[in-house]
């Protein structure tokens, strides 16, 4: 069985992903840290599609928990391949850096930036053994272009992107690709506080995106059409960035 493992799976952007990825064929790891309602639905519309989906409960950016869940699971699968890895699990807590604790600097980083390692160390082995795979990072406008109330994710996600491209390079001979989607505003819980008004008058496309806007790009990523694409950020953003 081929499975794709996508970290905050249950809401949003990494919902409709697993979805897409599902519709794909692959067997489904869902990877959430609390909302079990929001996972038990996504899991629901994953299994209306006859796909297997797994929960798998764990805080990535926890490591020792992350590491548990991860090899248990690996360890029980011994022939299970990992063909797809979304790291899609983040969080934002704005603030300008003279009010910034630092709490809410390490929780940025530890959500967007370290659990990029402590999932990737772990799912790359089993790639590697198989010799294919494919990583899609999920990062962001704020990381590509930075944005003001955002130096704690905005480096998350620069970081990220910088460890996309280092992956890539680490990793392409084995035929694995790693590459990175950067959305810009996407309508879901974490942009819901948002003036949605107000910001679209400054997006080209004059709305916020959509998770299926930016899912159907993962999906690419993920399909062997995309076999000659490594290191790569694609933006998603209605021309904001240009
Ligand atoms: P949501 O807030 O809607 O959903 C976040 C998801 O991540 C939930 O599934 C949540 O799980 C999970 N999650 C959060 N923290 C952890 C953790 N420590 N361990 C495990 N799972 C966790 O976010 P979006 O769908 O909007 O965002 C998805 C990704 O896209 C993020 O990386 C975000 O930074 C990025 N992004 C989003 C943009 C937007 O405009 N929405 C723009 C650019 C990038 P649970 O349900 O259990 O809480």
């Amino acid at each position: 069985m081929n499975y794709a493992l996508v970290t905050g799976g249950s809401r949003g952007i990494g919902s409709a992903i697993c979805i897409k990825l599902a519709e794909m064929g692959f067997a489904i790891l869902l990877n959430y840290k609390s909302n079990d309602e929001e996972a038990n639905n996504t899991k629901q519309k994953i299994e209306a599609l006859g796909v297997p989906c797994e929960l798998l409960k764990f805080d990535v950016s926890n490591p020792e928990e992350t590491t548990a869940v991860l090899t248990n699971w690996l360890d029980a699968h011994k022939d299970a391949k990992i063909e797809v890895l979304v790291n899609n699990a983040g969080i934002r807590q704005d603030n300008l850096i003279v009010f910034m604790p630092e709490e809410q600097w390490h929780s940025v980083i530890n959500s967007n930036l370290n659990a990029f390692y402590y999932i990737s160390k772990i799912v790359v082995k089993n790639m590697l053994a198989a010799r294919y795979g494919r990583i899609i990072n999920i990062v962001s406008l704020s990381g590509t272009k930075g944005m003001a109330g955002q130096t704690n994710y905005s480096a998350a996600k620069a970081g990220v992107i910088g460890a996309t491209k280092a992956l890539a390079l680490e990793i392409a001979k084995r035929n694995i690709t790693v590459n990175a989607v950067a959305p810009g505003f996407i309508a879901t819980d974490m942009t819901k506080d948002l003036n949605e008004k107000e910001l679209s008058e400054h997006i080209p496309m004059k709305r916020f995106g959509t998770p299926q806007e930016v899912a159907d790009t993962v999906g690419f990523l993920a399909s062997k059409s995309a076999s000659y694409i490594t290191g790569q950020v694609i933006s998603i953003n209605g021309g904001l960035s240009t």
